[in-house]
């Protein structure tokens, strides 16, 4: 594999700061795979492209311009995804691997011209939101199924896209982003989640559910989406 680059970086420490607001040199080493000292080089770089802000006791945080880049690069990434599914047929666990070659390679041309065949669309197949081209990009919402205690109905926003397995797993399932479940119960010592899915009982294992995130179906999950908030 090519050593990561720029763009690599750029995009893991976005999704570290959505973790974590003080990004470590430590986190990003075994983020992006590569040993701390190389970490410790590339920060330098990145400061001197003004795309980082980097204090040692408060670790890294991006610029406007590296927030910037990092958003038109998972702009790229999340428009390929849905491109390669509804376009090339691609399954849903295939296109994650694609998108990470191909996002840095498309032109702001193509990047249009993918974006209105798919009628601009809002999400990626995961249910990530798709930042705008002017690096608007919705909030994420919701919680990891894994820490749902009472029963209830629950929508699918978003799963996670980087484990090819899981995406396998939860497809024939149909727990999917825009499904809506049930939550019934966790087995007891850790156990399985059991859900409703459409009719069917599902037992989801504690490492799936982590990874699947849900928000309450009810009206009351409008102080969360202010947006939709005057469209019941
Ligand atoms: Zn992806
Ligand atoms: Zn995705």
């Amino acid at each position: 594999m090519a050593s990561p680059s720029v763009e690599d970086y750029i995009k893991a420490i976005y999704k570290a700061q959505a973790d974590s607001p003080n990004v470590t040199t430590h986190d990003l080493a075994s983020r992006v795979t590569v040993s701390a000292p190389a970490v410790s080089k590339m920060l330098r770089r990145l400061t001197e492209l003004c795309l980082i802000d980097h204090t040692p006791y408060h670790g890294v945080r991006l610029t406007e311009a590296g927030t910037k880049m990092a958003l038109e690069i998972i702009r790229h990434h999340r428009l390929l995804e849905l491109y390669l599914v509804e376009a090339l047929g691609y399954t849903w666990d295939a296109v994650h691997q694609e998108a990470e070659r191909l996002e840095h390679h498309i032109s702001e041309e193509f990047e249009e011209r993918i974006d209105a065949l798919l009628g601009h669309p809002t999400t990626c197949p995961h249910g990530d939101p798709i930042p705008t081209r002017e690096g608007h990009v919705a909030v994420l919402t919701g919680h990891a199924l894994s820490t749902q205690r009472t029963p209830a109905s629950l929508k699918i926003r978003r799963v996670r896209d980087t484990d090819a397995d899981l995406l396998r797993y939860l497809k024939p399932l149909g727990l999917l982003p825009g499904a809506t479940i049930e939550f019934l119960e966790q087995e007891p010592f850790g156990g399985a989640f059991v859900l409703r899915v459409g009719g069917q009982i599902v037992r989801v294992p504690p490492g799936a559910a982590a990874q699947i995130f849900v928000a309450e179906n009810e009206p009351d999950e409008q102080p969360t989406l202010p947006l939709e908030e005057s469209a019941p």
